[in-house]
């Protein structure tokens, strides 16, 4: 079924000369697919979908956006749990799924050439006969593309010891929002004047859409050590963190899990944690190997002083591999507990952690809903998930909650994003953490980059209009839940 875009025939021509008639999507049902990413509460069908099949055609659409003012939205996998790319009314989408390539993967100067819509793990497989990977591995690294860690500044379980995509981004190739084609940073990573590709990373798709990237590769460490332990408090488990740093050492990853995440975890994947436990830490440290052992002892006696009761040591990359799946599934096994949820992510100083985790359970409690926690406890970056039933009506009093949580963040000294982004999510937010002028020059860049401000707009920055006639979620109109009418 074809059916006229609300954009006018004039300009879908137009994109279907700049891509190919069967690369322009106009059919709403189909549209539908894209009308969210991972934060589902948000839904606007966008007018066109549009699929590109190289540069070119990316900097040609969006061309054609520019002439003809139409907002425009990138989306790789729509992985994305802040609505980044939630589509912008009356305008499209432009899906980079077809850029999916790794151009070169050169081990003697340790980088990779890919383009966007290439997964994060891909870049490692296609590394990994050389001896080498690729260090960022957000939990939805199977499926989410380097083009949205690169908007998004993804982080992930080793980012505590790696750094986050900006430290692993060389340079990037980007349509700008008038549809010129830029390279920003350079491959060898030195560059002259400001660091623009800086500037562009994590600026979560409003300033141009990146169509190559060259990313840094780390050698594959010569030994991996992993252990999960279990303790009879989060402020215990807290406390090993801490204890861990101050010794010196910089674990590649130190992950922590409560009550009900390791319930949902284990229910799903039944990767061998213990139900019940108030938390358990998932402690990883890598690199050469007799260092690597004498600090593991060195943790295990950390661990020891602040009443672990049980310790379990990866004794194989199976085991290691379990360990990882049941921190890995947590987001979306917490489905199998609760018939919806928020996955919040905002940060706190490390010291803090104890005390924020306790505030949210009081949060919660008075909310009259459960919140189920799994963050990167070196960093400080939590994850708290609300729990909620939409069919139940708890849906307002979730997210409410689950905002709070963010600003509770920020009120102690931390951030309101650690990794997810401020997408649609959390735009109103952000005078929360940032005056007056330090939005006027965040807005003064953006404007800078794109006049017409067609390149992803509602995100990030708050707006009058969106922030105080808040749309809110999409909320069935009456009509639809009876059936008399479709919500296209
Ligand atoms: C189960 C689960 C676990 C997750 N775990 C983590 C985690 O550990 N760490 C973490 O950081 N995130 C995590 N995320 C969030 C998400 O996977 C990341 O934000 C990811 O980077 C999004 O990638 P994507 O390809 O899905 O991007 P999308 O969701 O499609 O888009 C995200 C943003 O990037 C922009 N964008 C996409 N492609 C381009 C491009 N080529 N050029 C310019 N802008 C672009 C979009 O406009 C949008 O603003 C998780 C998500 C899920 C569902």
């Amino acid at each position: 079924m074809s059916v006229d875009s609300g954009l006018g025939s004039r300009v879908k021509r137009a994109f279907e000369t700049a891509l190919a008639p069967e690369d322009v999507i106009g059919d709403p049902i189909r549209c539908r697919s894209y009308e969210c990413d991972g934060l589902t509460g948000y839904r606007v069908v966008p007018e066109l979908v549009l699929l590109p099949r190289d540069a070119a055609q990316v900097a040609a659409a969006v061309r054609v956006c520019a002439e003809h003012g139409v907002p425009f939205v990138a989306r790789g996998a729509g992985t994305g749990l802040s609505g980044g790319a939630l589509p912008v009314a009356g305008g499209v989408v432009i899906s980079l799924a077809r850029l999916k390539r790794v151009l070169e993967v050169d081990p003697v100067d340790r980088r990779a050439v890919v383009e966007p819509g290439v997964t994060n793990l891909e870049i490692t497989a296609a590394a990994a006969p050389h001896g080498l990977y690729y260090a960022p591995d957000p939990s939805s690294q199977q499926v989410c593309t380097i083009g949205g860690n690169v908007a998004e500044n993804s982080g992930g379980a080793h980012c505590l010891k790696y750094g986050f995509t900006t430290n692993h981004v060389l340079s990037c190739e980007v349509v700008l929002p008038d549809g010129s084609l830029v390279t920003l940073g350079s491959d060898t990573g030195e560059q002259a004047g400001p660091d623009l590709r800086g500037v562009f990373l994590g600026s979560e798709g409003t300033l141009g859409i990146t169509t190559k990237i060259t990313v840094r590769l780390l050698r594959t460490p010569e030994s991996v050590r992993t252990l999960l332990a279990d303790f009879p408090s989060i402020a215990a488990a807290g406390d090993v963190v801490s204890d861990i740093v101050a010794a010196g050492i910089v674990p590649a990853a130190v992950e922590m899990m409560d009550t009900l995440a390791i319930e949902a975890a284990e229910e799903a994947v039944h990767a061998g944690y213990t139900v019940g436990v108030p938390a358990a830490l998932v402690v990883e440290l890598d690199g050469p190997a007799e260092e690597c052992d004498v600090q593991f002892e060195q943790v295990k006696q950390i661990c020891d002083r602040h009443g672990c009761t049980r310790l379990h040591i990866a004794g194989s990359p199976e085991e290691r591999a379990a360990i990882w799946r049941g921190r890995k599934a947590a987001f979306a096994a917490v489905g199998r507990i609760s018939p919806d949820y928020f996955v919040q992510d905002g940060v706190v100083p490390r010291t803090r952690l104890a005390e924020v985790l306790d505030r949210i359970a009081g949060m919660g409690a008075e909310a009259g809903l459960r919140v189920a926690n799994v963050f990167h406890a070196g960093d400080g970056n939590l994850h708290p998930l609300v729990l909620y039933s939409a069919a139940a009506g708890e849906t307002e009093r979730a997210e409410k909650l689950s905002g709070e949580i963010a600003e509770l963040c920020v009120e102690l000294g931390g951030s309101l994003s650690g990794e997810h982004g401020i997408g649609a999510d959390k735009a109103c937010s952000m005078p929360k953490m940032f005056s007056r002028d330090d939005l006027e020059v965040m807005r003064r860049v953006r404007s800078a980059w794109d006049p017409q401000g067609l390149c992803n707009p509602g995100k990030v920055l708050p707006t009058p209009r969106l922030c105080g006639e808040r749309p809110g979620r999409y909320r069935p109109h009456p009509l639809e839940e009876a059936g008399v009418i479709e919500r296209l």
